[in-house]
């Protein structure tokens, strides 16, 4: 079923992604093209912006300032849209109107197998505007267009499916006193939830916060990355047509220190979920503190660790949507280490970067100047620091943000491309001998997001899975997310879950209800 409409996803775009660029098939589906075609040429993405100012109290309305600011199309730097730029003025707005919707309004006091209809009508509209909504989001973020409209933006309408079936099995406990009580615990929406997400999954991250605070019954004020502010405005327009009552989700495009910072610290705000770097999950951290000791979840920074005991199924891990960011630490067992350089390098060889709009790319450019300058300086002091430069090492092409695939061998703990999370296609590979000591050496780290095992030993397996101080563990898999599976950081990656039944405790208060029982038969 899935491969079915993947393929017929594929088919329906291909007219429209081919023009432009020299297309040679190199078999399973996958079109490669040349890059000077690729770089020279951007595709004119198939959809115009239709929506560029905030959202608030169910209204696109200009900021308070009448301030907008570019957002930018990674494939040239070039301006896409001016968007309304939302400051402290207009966080206080889209706050009010939140407040307004959770303390009067419809929402919360709506059914909740109305809450439930309102999120299903919703999935079902994104899923019919699929490829328009792919097409935004690539081409605001860079992301191949395959990738969104295959991956992403399926993957998002079921992780709203999945929280509209929990909107009404939210329960609370009928609890044994010690004593002639009846107690119950009430799981109540919290209130405004206050919510800031990252570029890098701009829909998914979306999904992963707006699903469970609205399943129960919070109302939202979302701050969306200054680098990828459209796609959410999009969705958001469905939602309403969906018939989510005016209020329940205000979108403030803007910027960190302006927006983002006055929606942290505001005393309305009953609950912050963050997703970004852990310097501004710090920030954020701090604020909560200095106002209202709201409760803060953190996604934060992680440097992904890959543990290949045995080279087992390194091809199907090194395919073509799961390394979009390839910045992972790879330790490889001594005995499998020089056949996965030969490997790692020849697939990062292979891999096909290019206009994001044409098909067979498994890599667009990186998503703005300055993640740009980042990695490359990440790259330079991986060369000054004594590492073995493989393959790349280098921009792709002369415009726009693209990266050429890079592999970096004899990588020593202490680098700075070890220890560092430089998200973007930058892989650094270590060697190991004994597993004690791999142990040692991957959990050496301030951060703690996930890791993937290779292995065919099941001892192996789950001395790792237990050793690994990291959220997930895949183990002979890599990257695999759904909306049931829980997400988050042990360390300085974060505080709290995402998604699955674990996220709605992000969005739940607990209350307490005792009763005095008169004469009760069973105590
Ligand atoms: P960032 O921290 O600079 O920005 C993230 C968001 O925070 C943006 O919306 C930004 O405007 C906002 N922000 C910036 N300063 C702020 C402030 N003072 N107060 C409030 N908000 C502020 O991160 P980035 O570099 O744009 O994003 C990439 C980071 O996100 C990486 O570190 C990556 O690991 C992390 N990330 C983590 C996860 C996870 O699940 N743990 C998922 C995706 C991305």
């Amino acid at each position: 079923m899935a491969s079915r409409r993947i393929s017929s996803l594929i088919s329906r775009s291909l007219p429209l992604l081919s023009r432009g660029g020299k297309q040679t098939y190199v078999g399973r589906g996958i079109y490669r093209y040349s890059t000077a075609a690729a770089l020279e040429d951007p595709i004119k993405p198939p959809v115009t912006v239709q929506y560029d100012k905030l959202l608030i109290n169910g209204q696109f309305v200009d900021a308070a300032s009448g301030k907008t600011f570019p957002t930018l199309d990674p494939r040239t730097g070039e301006v896409i849209a001016h968007v309304a730029e939302g400051d402290a003025e207009d966080i206080n707005r889209a706050v009010a109107a939140a407040r307004k919707a959770f303390d009067e309004g419809p929402w919360p006091k709506m059914t909740a197998y109305e809450r439930q209809r309102i999120l299903l009508r919703f999935a079902d509209l994104v899923e019919k505007h699929n490829d328009e909504i792919a097409a935004l989001e690539s081409w605001d973020s860079g992301k191949p267009f395959e990738q969104s409209a295959q991956v992403e933006i399926p993957m998002f309408v079921r992780l709203f499916r999945y929280y509209a079936g929990w909107a009404d099995k939210i329960h609370g406990l009928t609890i044994q006193a010690d004593g002639p009580h009846h107690v119950q615990t009430l799981h109540e929406p919290i209130g405004v939830a206050g919510q800031i997400i990252p570029w890098n999954f701009p829909l998914v991250m979306f999904g992963w916060k707006v699903g469970p605070a609205l399943a129960c019954g919070n109302t939202v004020v979302l701050k969306t990355a200054e680098q990828t502010p459209l796609s959410a405005l999009l969705v958001s327009k469905l939602l309403h047509e969906a018939g989510l009552p005016d209020g329940v989700l205000n979108i403030v495009s803007g910027f960190g220190p302006t927006a983002g910072a006055a929606l942290c610290r505001h005393m309305d705000v009953d609950k912050i979920a963050f997703t970004g770097s852990t310097e501004t999950g710090k920030i954020v951290l701090e604020s909560s503190a200095k106002s209202n000791l709201k409760p803060v979840t953190l996604e934060l920074g992680g440097n992904h660790l890959l543990l290949f005991v045995r080279m087992l199924m390194w091809t199907k891990l090194l395919s073509w949507h799961t390394l979009l960011y390839f910045s992972i630490r790879t330790y490889v067992h001594e005995k499998v280490y020089d056949e996965f350089i030969e490997k790692a390098k020849a697939r990062a060889l292979k891999r096909v970067v290019g206009d994001p709009f044409k098909v067979g790319i498994e890599q667009g450019p990186q998503i703005d100047a300055e993640q740009f300058e980042k990695i490359l300086k990440y790259i330079r002091s991986g060369k000054e620091s004594g590492a073995t430069l493989e393959t790349g090492g280098d921009r792709f092409g002369t415009k726009g943000y693209y990266i050429q695939p890079t592999v970096f061998s004899n990588v020593k703990d202490d680098m700075l491309i070890a220890t560092d999370e430089i998200f973007g296609p930058v892989q650094t590979v270590l060697k190991f001998k004994d597993l004690g000591e791999v142990i040692q050496r991957a959990n050496n780290t301030r951060y703690g997001l996930a890791a993937g095992v290779f292995t065919q030993n099941l001892d192996t397996a789950n001395t790792l899975m237990r050793a690994l101080r990291v959220g997930t563990v895949w183990i002979n898999c890599f990257d695999t997310f759904d909306a049931t599976i829980p997400f988050g950081g042990y360390k300085m990656s974060g505080i709290g879950r995402e998604k699955g039944e674990y996220s709605l405790k992000n969005y739940l208060q607990v209350k307490a209800v005792v009763m005095p029982l008169k004469n009760p038969a069973w105590l």
